[in-house]
């Protein structure tokens, strides 16, 4: 891959792709993770002197058309305050003037794009549209991560028309990824967990021919239960995947550890008649793992060297149901103190680590959650073969 370093950006426009995605409520940002996750990529540019730096990006789905909720114009003012300078936003990322504009602004000006995403041309990869973001600069910068597994304009489309480079986040994205794969100390130790078990089918599978243990939580381990045989009450359970998991269960031998005590509720929203059970009864619903899994999990995770966790192991989002969730976080937090690698992606297991207050303890947070469990499957992301020297 073509990084930074191989580009030489003084005096030249410098397009850069970012993942301004992030969580807005009441028309603030409420977490900036994605705006400074960028920032080292953008600070070493400017180190560079290029003449302009002009960032693009996506927020939300407005579905090919411009809506005011998804306007980027909401990541201004933080965006002005984490780079500690003057940000000129264009209403739109592709206007019949938006490159003339552009150029007139005066060297070493910073320019934020209105959302890709209001031109259905940035997700259909369509080449005139790429041609037009192309226009803008000389050469472009691959840093956004999240959306390297979509072969968008923006994504596939760019880097076949100017000098392309990753930044150092998708450096240090593919650095701790492929370092899973490629030669993880061991053992390697991954935790999954999360709604469903077809989602995560070939995560599964790919880890499962790389990790000492498995350890699974969440609502996916239910589907496995039951097609051990266990009773699984009203736990959700993906019918149409027993076979699967069966099939799953047995070729990972002793791999694959399931919970054995569970937390219990009537209700999945609010702990009524909960309790803690090895067995899960009618009329009753599974929402975290027990106490007694913990401390298994714990015993398989204080000897890793590797760790990858993804998938919160209950309805964390409930703060009764939120146990397992957490202690398994603190858990990997301490091994990482004593010198294990500890990488967590997708989206839910790291809001669960966000609010637990741990995320500096892990080696790393991937800002992907689809692209992190595609890499990780063994898939080739389009955005990042785009950047791959010839
Ligand atoms: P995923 O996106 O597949 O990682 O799934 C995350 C979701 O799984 C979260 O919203 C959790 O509330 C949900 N989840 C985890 N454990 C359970 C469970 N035991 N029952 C129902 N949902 C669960």
């Amino acid at each position: 891959m073509k990084t930074l370093k191989d580009m030489n950006l003084r005096d030249k426009k410098v397009l850069m792709r970012v993942d301004f995605n992030v969580p807005v409520k009441n028309g603030e940002v409420s977490d900036d993770t994605r705006l400074s996750a960028h920032v080292p990529t953008i600070n070493s540019i400017l180190e560079q002197g290029p003449r302009s730096l002009i960032l693009i990006s996506h927020l939300g789905r407005p579905k090919g058309a411009p809506k005011p909720e998804f306007s980027l114009k909401v990541v201004l003012p933080h965006l002005k305050k984490l780079l500690g300078k003057e940000v000129h936003f264009f209403e739109d990322c592709a206007g019949p003037d938006t490159k003339t504009r552009l150029e007139k602004l005066p060297a070493g000006s910073i320019s934020l794009l209105e959302n890709l995403r209001f031109y259905s041309e940035e997700k259909n990869n369509d080449e005139n549209f790429a041609r037009k973001l192309a226009s803008y600069g000389d050469v472009f910068i691959q840093d956004a991560f999240a959306v390297s597994h979509r072969a968008h304009a923006s994504t596939a489309g760019i880097p076949k028309l100017l000098p392309s480079a990753a930044g150092v986040l998708i450096q240090k994205e593919v650095k701790y990824l492929s370092d899973l794969l490629k030669n993880p100390r061991k053992p390697f130790v991954a935790v999954l967990g999360g709604a469903k078990v077809s989602t995560k089918i070939s995560v599964m599978k790919s880890l499962l021919s790389k990790v000492d243990y498995l350890l699974v939580g969440g609502a996916m381990s239910y589907t496995f239960l039951k097609a051990r045989g266990e009773n699984t009450g009203l736990s959700l359970v993906e019918n149409d995947f027993l076979e699967k998991a069966k099939e799953i269960d047995e070729a990972a031998k002793e791999k694959l550890l399931l919970p054995t005590d569970h937390l219990i509720s009537k209700s999945f929203e609010a702990p009524l008649e909960s309790s803690v059970s090895e067995v899960i009864p009618e009329g009753f619903y599974g929402v975290d793992i027990g106490p007694q899994t913990i401390r298994k999990y714990e015993e398989v995770l204080k000897t890793a060297k590797t760790i990858f966790w993804n998938g919160p192991m209950g309805v964390f989002e409930v703060t009764e149901f939120s146990a397992g969730t957490r202690r398994i976080a603190e858990i990997i937090a301490e091994t990482t103190k004593s010198g294990a690698v500890s990488v967590a992606g997708g989206g839910d297991s790291v809001s669960a680590i966000k609010k637990t207050g741990l995320a500096s303890n892990f080696s790393h947070i991937s800002t992907g959650g689809g692209a992190s469990l595609e890499f990780v499957e063994g898939r080739l992301l389009p955005g990042i073969e785009a950047l791959k020297q010839e």
